[in-house]
């Protein structure tokens, strides 16, 4: 049988040898963003549901990467609140578990009573109330806040809307009630841990 010795072929000097390269990066590696970039400019079905806003106000910030799922989720509009699982057709109660209000979503993370103390105990519920001036669309509320808030504040603001999301679960889950000082304590601890 004839062999044949693809090793001791001679290339020119010029051929290098072959690498696989990523080309949506300039330095040719891989990244995550970038395959996310390109899925979400150039996939049909992703781009018709693109929703346009500062994404950079999430992804670059110093926290931790539950906090900046949950803020991703909130500007989705795909947080479980009551009105949304309502929509979805489960059978659970719209009114909110803490003032009984019958309310939006926007109620749930901004104008209930207890959200309210919790804005207002970490210093930026006048910024938040001023930048809710288009109350039926939360994600652009939501980049507006963040547009409006110092580096520090922003930090806080994602912990504490974390914070007291958790706060309404157990509360709903749990029957647990915690007070507006132990919700922002939790926030604070998340961020220095
Ligand atoms: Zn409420």
């Amino acid at each position: 049988m004839k062999s044949y010795h693809i090793s001791s072929t001679t290339l020119l000097a010029s051929v290098q040898h072959d690498r696989v390269v990523w080309k949506f990066e300039k330095n040719e590696v891989y990244s995550f963003s970038s395959a996310y970039r390109n899925i979400m400019e150039h996939d049909p079905y992703t781009h018709q549901h693109r929703i346009n806003g500062e994404w950079h106000q999430i992804w670059r910030t110093k926290t931790p990467p539950q906090i900046k799922n949950f803020l991703w989720r909130v500007m989705c509009g795909c947080l479980p609140t009551r009105l949304c699982l309502q929509a979805r057709g489960v059978n659970c109660p719209s009114h909110c578990p803490f003032c009984n209000e019958d309310k939006d979503n926007l109620h749930v993370l901004f104008m209930c009573p207890m959200s309210i103390q919790c804005w207002q105990r970490i210093g930026v519920w006048s910024t938040i109330s001023f930048a809710l001036n288009n109350p039926d669309d939360i994600t652009h509320s939501n980049f507006g806040i963040l547009h409006k808030l110092d580096k520090s504040q922003h930090l806080i603001f994602s912990a504490l809307i974390w914070s007291m999301w958790k706060h309404r679960n157990n509360k709903v889950w749990n029957d647990t009630t915690e007070t507006f000082q132990f919700v922002c304590d939790r926030a604070s601890a998340l961020l220095d841990s």
